[in-house]
Parts: C-alpha cells; sequence; structure tokens
C-alpha cells in the first residue's frame, strides 16, 4: 500500500507516518515528488491495522497496491527514475545508446568497434563475454579475458561498458571491469541471479524474457530492487509470437505500457527483436517515438565474420549513418542522442 501525504504535509507529520509504519515491522521506501510526498509501505499491512494512520497528521489517503511488484511500480514513485551509470544517467531527457558486437571476440575486434561506436555518438560499449548460447557447440565467450578488453575499451574511449552476466561466478568477476551488468532474456527468471545482481549494487540492465509478461519482467525487477540496488534499467528485446519473418517481435507497446506501470527507463533492442540488419533502424526509430530511454544495437567490424549474431549486426558505416538518422527522432521527443 502507499500512504499520500497531502501537498503541505510537514517534514515531522511524515516522520510521524513512517517511524509508526517502522514501528510495526513494516518497511518504508519514501518517495519526496515536487508535488507530493508517498510513503510505500512493503510487507503484511494488516499489522497496521488499529494503527488510525488515516487520519495522522497529514496523511490525505491510503491506497492499496494490488500488483505483486511494489517497489519498480510507479505508484510507489510516480516520478520517472534517472539511473547513473559511469559518465552518464539514463532516463527522460536522454536517448541513450549502446552499441557493439554481439561477444567479445578479439581484443582488436573489441578496440576497433569501440573506436567506431564512440565516433558515431554512442555512451556505451555492450559486448558479450559470457554468451548463453541455444548449442553448447556454438562460442561461448572469452569469460574474464574478454571483461579485461571491455575495461581497456573504456580506458581507450571513455565509453561506458556494459557485460551480460549469466552466474554468480560470472558477477564475480564482472563487477571488477564493467560500469553496467546486463541480464539477458534467458535468465530474466533466474531468480538467485537476480538476487546476486540485486547485491551486487552494480546498475543492471534487464532483458524481456522470450515469453515473458510485462508483469512478469516487472516482477523479475523487484527482485533486484528488493536486494537494495534501485539502479534498474529494462530492455525490450522482442517475444517469441508466431511470426517467422523475423526472430522476435519487439512489442513497441511494452514500451508505453513500462512507462505507464513503473518508473524504471525501459530501453529497446531492435537487433535481437529481428534478427534482421536491414529492420534495425525503422525500428530503433519506432522505439524512439514510442518513449525508449535508449537503444542496444550490435555492431561488428565485419558481420559476415562474426561468430554470432552476424546477420542482425550493423557494419560501423550503417551504424553511423542510423545515428545520424536517430538524432531529428530523438529532437521531435525532447531527448538528446
Ligand atoms: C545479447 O544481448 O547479446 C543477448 C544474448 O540478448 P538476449 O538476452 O536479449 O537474447
Ligand atoms: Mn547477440
Amino acid at each position: 500500500m502507499i500512504i499520500i501525504m497531502k501537498p503541505n504535509a510537514s517534514d515531522e507529520a511524515v516522520a510521524k507516518v513512517t517511524g509508526l509504519v517502522e514501528s510495526k515491522g513494516l518497511q518504508v521506501h519514501l518517495s519526496k515528488g515536487a508535488e507530493v510526498t508517498i510513503v510505500g509501505v512493503v510487507g503484511d499491512k494488516s499489522k497496521l491495522h488499529g494503527s488510525n494512520i488515516e487520519i495522522s497528521e497529514g496523511v490525505d489517503k491510503i491506497v492499496n497496491v494490488t500488483e505483486s511488484y511494489k517497489l519498480v511500480n510507479k505508484k510507489f514513485h510516480p516520478e520517472d527514475s534517472t539511473i547513473p551509470v559511469g559518465n552518464t544517467s539514463i532516463g527522460p531527457g536522454n536517448i541513450t545508446v549502446m552499441a557493439g558486437p554481439c561477444a567479445i571476440e578479439s581484443r582488436e575486434q573489441l578496440l576497433e568497434t569501440a573506436a567506431a561506436v564512440r565516433k558515431a555518438g554512442a555512451s556505451f560499449l555492450r559486448g558479450g563475454a559470457y554468451k548463453p548460447r541455444t548449442s553448447p557447440y556454438s562460442f561461448q565467450g572469452l569469460e574474464e579475458e574478454g571483461l579485461k578488453y571491455m575495461k581497456e575499451a573504456r580506458e581507450a574511449t571513455g565509453l561506458n561498458v556494459i557485460c551480460e552476466v549469466t552466474s554468480a561466478h560470472a558477477i564475480e568477476a564482472a563487477v571488477k571491469y564493467v560500469d553496467m551488468l546486463q541480464i539477458g532474456a534467458r535468465n530474466m527468471q533466474n531468480f538467485e541471479l537476480l538476487k546476486e545482481a540485486g547485491k551486487s549494487g552494480v546498475p543492471v540492465l534487464l532483458k524481456r524474457g522470450l515469453s515473458a509478461t510485462i508483469d512478469e519482467w516487472l516482477n523479475a525487477a523487484e527482485y533486484i530492487i528488493s536486494e537494495g540496488n534501485p539502479n534498474i534499467v529494462l530492455c525490450e528485446r522482442g517475444i517469441r509470437t508466431y511470426e517467422t519473418s523475423t526472430r522476435n517481435t519487439l512489442d513497441i507497446s511494452a514500451i508505453p505500457v513500462i512507462r505507464a506501470k513503473s518508473h524504471l527507463p525501459v530501453i529497446a533492442d531492435p537487433s535481437h527483436a529481428t534478427g534482421v540488419r536491414a529492420y534495425v533502424e525503422p525500428l530503433a526509430k519506432a522505439a524512439v517515438a514510442a518513449g525508449a530511454d535508449g537503444l542496444m544495437i550490435e555492431v561488428h567490424p565485419c558481420p559476415s565474420c562474426a561468430l554470432s549474431d552476424g546477420p542482425q549486426s550493423l557494419t560501423f558505416e550503417q551504424f553511423d549513418t542510423l545515428m545520424n538518422d536517430l538524432r531529428p527522432f530523438a529532437q521531435l521527443v525532447g531527448r538528446s542522442l
């Protein structure tokens, strides 16, 4: 439930309400907006029976939050969150572009890509060091060696760097080298991994599961935030449908739905959503138009030589063109790119 304070409620009145809630063994999450203060309550609210909280000084009303996700819920935190990561922040006002290869294949491949995406205007370098491949015989990633190249690329370019983590062991290694952890579609409901990512305190990009509903996705984010890590960004990367012309189907509607249900930023990944290079640009534009806070785009120095996801990867030149084409779209929605 949330306790909505009156617009003129004093700090003392807010402190009295939070003190009362905490004295019953419940958790309080305070959201102080420009207009109104909301006291979010997590726990068994029946413990508040008889406490007459609704008639406490400064209380406007009490609203029940029926969704099982609370801390990521917009009702708990009506203002959109901005998530600080590395030397930038993700959220309202910006289009954050994360670009790079599907997998880190070599030092040269990564450094060359980092320089190219930096020049084109990306603020993050992406690249997998632990690859969750469909086949166990496919390239599985360079693991810690790849993470070291990521750090080197960050030092060389000033880009923020993000890598997928697939296990608690990978988190332990990645936190030494990267600015942001990525939890991939296949692990969206790996609850132990979500808890570990929450405990790491490092910002997390949480991709939507291949067949996950939006509420399941938000509950996955709740696992991370409930461990004390509020720095979460969501990523819509396409869902499984009956359509076979594209690898997945980009659920554009997820962007405004997330906006309505959660305060967390949401970005889109048209590369994994389509699996087809030619469709990346139109869907990147559609995502920006729909209100996305950013994009994740796969870029490779030689897509036809890529060890994974070559068909959806852009060349450096194509990525540069995409960035130039996106700028007016970003401007139209009042964001900088
Ligand atoms: C990736 O970003 O490289 C990846 C594997 O994506 P997803 O988890 O969305 O399939
Ligand atoms: Mn990929």
